[in-house]
């Protein structure tokens, strides 16, 4: 009977489909409004503390929804990781109309973390990406109403050249959040565009677009991820610390209070020490990074020179 009924909702959907809901320049802001930095500017208008989001770059156009506001639920000091005996935080993202949406948090059994994701392909011990952002992206999709009937596509980033487990991954697959065969279709293809790609050619499409990439990658960063991102080597984690001392201190003190490192190996304070900064941080650049208003301009000058950064094509640690 239920398959029954899943088979006439499909029917029914395949002769009814809902016209687009989305103008051509909605369906680009879909993306745009996952933004960290988009979302950090408007939690500062509400009068919350950035410095809660410690791991993330403070200027950074990220394509997560809604993560400072994630990482606001778990506490007050806003990290799932200092979470004790409680459940999951909800997820929040963002509306059309501008409001925030909040599901998920009321489920389940209370757990404690107290302990840093650990530096592995595996997502359930490495759970900073899929809390932080894969289960956030899929679930703005799966909780909203204008996504039922409609084909969507998502674009991501990922590419080969970074690690096996991306070389691995499909160009066109069904997102995560994708159900297009249940009985109020959700019809989410999820499309790799540069999973082929080599790092030059990224460099190559700015430079053509004169696109000044983020400060990050001025200072030295072969990668723009987490500022303290797990799988960063000595000389990352020494150059996060010259430009986040404080954050840095908050990172060591955390590893006292759990007993456990970050790394399997060392500890924080003895990584950073025995890295070297990038020599190409700068004040103005680590002023630059660590605003919470991007204050240069995005596409550069025309009487200015494009110019490729110190970071670019630095080997850095980063997901297996
Ligand atoms: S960039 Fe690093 S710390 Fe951040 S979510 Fe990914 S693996 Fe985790």
């Amino acid at each position: 009977m239920k398959r029954l009924i899943t088979l006439f909702w499909r029917w029914w959907y395949k002769r009814h489909p809902k016209p687009s809901k989305f103008t051509r320049a909605e369906a680009l802001a879909i993306a745009k409004d996952f933004g960290l930095e988009w979302e950090v500017t408007k939690a500062m208008k509400q009068g919350c503390n950035p410095d809660e989001a410690l791991q993330e770059w403070d200027i950074y156009p990220y394509d997560d929804a809604a993560v400072y506001k994630h990482l606001q639920q778990t506490d007050p000091e806003g990290m799932e990781m200092l979470s004790e005996d409680s459940l999951t935080a909800p997820i929040c993202f963002e509306l059309p109309d501008g409001t925030i949406q909040q599901t998920g948090g009321t489920n389940g059994k209370p757990s404690t973390r107290r302990k840093f994701p650990q530096p592995s392909p595996d997502l359930r011990t490495r759970w900073c990406s899929a809390y932080l952002k894969i289960d956030v992206c899929a679930t703005a999709l799966r909780h909203q109403e204008r996504f039922q009937g409609i084909r969507t596509l998502v674009l991501s980033g990922e590419r080969g050249e970074e690690s096996k487990q991306r070389a691995a991954y499909a160009v066109l697959e069904p997102d995560r959040a994708d159900l297009r065969n249940g009985r109020h279709p959700r019809h989410i293809d999820r499309f790799r565009p540069i999973r082929d790609w080599k790092e030059q050619q990224i460099w190559d499409l700015l430079e053509k677009y004169r696109v000044r990439p983020h400060p990050c990658y001025f200072m030295g960063f072969g990668r723009c991820s987490c500022k303290f991102c797990v799988f960063g080597n000595c000389d990352q984690f020494a150059s996060a610390a010259c430009v986040s001392r404080q954050q840095a201190d908050r990172l060591i003190n955390f590893e006292r209070d759990f007993g456990y490192t970050m790394k399997r190996n060392t500890d924080l304070k003895t990584l950073i020490n025995s890295g070297n900064p990038y020599l190409s941080i700068t004040p103005y650049l680590r002023h630059l990074a660590t605003s919470y208003e991007y204050s240069a301009p995005i596409l550069v000058p025309p009487h200015q020179q494009w110019q490729l950064p110190s970071g670019a094509f630095r080997k850095c640690g980063g997901p297996t």
